[in-house]
């Protein structure tokens, strides 16, 4: 019996390191020796610092990390794809493959007992190697780096379904609340597809300087009392044409609708929490379309690595801090602190 390491996440922001056996792929399921796995923002909301996540968000104790990316190293039976030596992005949710959603390309969304997501109730990333479903697995091209792959497999992928749904273009201006990595990657992304003036608003300075830095953003606004009045005076007092709330927060939300232009449409990605609102002056007499966006589907991930390579970007532009596997504790506390950018674990 072969062994490797893992990391598991007890609920109480630390990381326990385990052993556990090497699996083998069963009926098409492929092996991937681990590259690189990095950490979204749903890990510490819902399971670092405790287990919070109920239904698709419930952890069930497994080897933690969402966003896999890695090399074929075995394949099992029937696989009808991949070979050892393909390097692929895991899509993190296998879904059951037959009801709507999974049809849909949708996994995230199966209600099935057979939905089981990496990283929450099957084996995720932080690990030496990952069990995955042939499946659910998407080649990397070749420009890209197993990085880049591992922010596509949950953070951009959420970013970019955002703002398909909010079917940005040129001509629009964006408003992006939160430059968490969510954000960063939205800012990135919307610059692709035509957008600007972009402009994004956080409370830590320390996020507002990284997406200046990389120049990710044109107008990086600090989210205090005055925002709302800074981005209707940068608009001519219209507001955006598209925004996206990649923060979670409530005054976030309420920010990106009341500076959204009338008839304009807004995309809510960033988890958790509650939010209230006048309806009839942010909403309704303002014409605008709010859209809900959970992560992305299997197509449009495939989609957005094509294009990355088109628009010759590279998602790890947004990683501050990368650690090896046994330095996981200090990757989660950086995390944690809500100041970096991406942070990511890379095996070699
Ligand atoms: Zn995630
Ligand atoms: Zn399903």
């Amino acid at each position: 019996m072969t062994t490797m390491n893992g990391v598991i996440l007890p609920g109480d922001s630390t990381v326990r390191h385990i052993q556990a056996e090497v699996p083998d792929p069963g009926p098409g399921q492929v092996l991937l020796k681990m590259k690189a796995s990095s950490i979204c923002g749903s890990d510490i909301r819902a399971i670092y610092r405790q287990h919070l996540g109920t239904g698709p968000e419930a952890y069930k104790g497994v080897i933690a990390g969402h966003e896999p990316c890695g090399q074929v190293v075995a394949v099992g039976e029937g696989c009808k794809r991949l070979a050892a030596g393909d390097r692929v992005v895991v899509y993190h949710i296998a879904g059951c493959g037959v009801c709507e959603e999974c049809r849909h390309g949708y996994m995230i969304g199966c209600t099935s007992p057979h939905r089981a997501a990496h990283g929450w109730q099957r084996d995720g990333g932080h690990a030496d190697y990952i069990l995955a479903e042939e499946a659910t697995c998407i080649l990397l091209p070749e420009p890209l780096s197993y990085v880049d792959g591992a922010l596509v497999s949950c953070g951009f992928g959420t970013a970019y379904e955002g703002l398909l749904r909010l079917r940005l273009s040129g001509q629009d201006r964006l408003l992006i609340t939160g430059l968490g990595p969510v954000g960063l990657a939205a800012a990135m992304l919307g610059r692709a597809m035509g957008a600007g003036p972009i402009l994004g608003t956080d409370l830590a300075p320390e996020r507002l300087q990284i997406a200046q830095d990389h120049g990710l953003v044109d107008h990086a606004i600090p989210a205090d009392d005055a925002a709302a009045d800074t981005i209707a005076e940068l608009t001519g007092g219209r507001g955006c044409e598209a925004s996206i709330d990649c923060s979670g927060s409530a005054a976030a939300r309420v920010l990106a609708l009341q500076s959204t232009r009338t008839w304009g449409r807004c995309a809510f990605v960033g988890e958790g929490g509650q939010i209230s609102f006048p309806v009839s002056e942010l909403l309704i007499h303002k014409q605008i379309t709010l859209y809900g966006s959970w992560v992305t589907s299997l197509r449009h991930m495939e989609d957005l690595l094509e294009h990355l390579v088109r628009w010759q970007l590279h998602p790890e532009t947004v990683v501050t801090h990368r650690f090896r596997l046994d330095q996981a504790d200090q990757a989660y506390r950086i995390a944690d602190q809500g100041a970096a950018g991406k942070v990511c674990i890379v095996m070699d």
